[in-house]
């Protein structure tokens, strides 16, 4: 008794009828190598949907808000300096310091923004600064 059942190709789902059954998935082999294709494409895929993240490309965000006054006097205006920023603050306490106060100190310092060296720029590649009118640190263009 001859079995007429037809297969259906899993490549190109046309009907035929198997030379070998129970083992033949596609009906010819063109569609089969173009199956195994399809597969190995898709695993790739796979593969590249799940990048491995590089640590160099992990941003780091440099912390400005923990950095005292005493640090950033060290790297960038010396002690001399920090005192006269201290005295500066102390008299806006007492008595409000008066334009020409800071102007002058400002002057003697040499500016009024004062590169600070043992920070790293910022995100936007902007180099932080001590600003000597605001009492802290700053990100500028350079
Ligand atoms: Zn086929």
């Amino acid at each position: 008794m001859k079995e007429t059942k037809y297969y259906t190709c899993e490549y190109c789902f046309k009907e035929y009828e198997p030379k070998r059954r129970r083992v033949q998935k596609y009906c010819s082999n063109s569609c089969r190598s173009s199956a195994f294709q399809l597969r190995k494409a898709s695993q790739k895929n796979k593969d590249k949907s799940l990048p491995s993240i590089k640590s160099s490309e992990i941003l780091q965000v440099p912390k400005t808000e923990k950095i005292s006054a005493a640090g950033v006097g060290n790297a960038a205006l010396g002690v001399l300096a920090v005192d006269a920023a201290k005295s500066l603050l102390t008299s806006r306490k007492n008595k409000p310091a008066t334009k020409g106060d800071i102007d002058l100190l400002i002057e003697k310092l040499g500016g009024r923004y004062h590169f600070v060296k043992n920070l790293q720029p910022n995100i936007y590649g902007d180099y932080p600064f001590y600003d000597l009118m605001e009492g802290k640190i700053v990100y500028l263009k350079t």
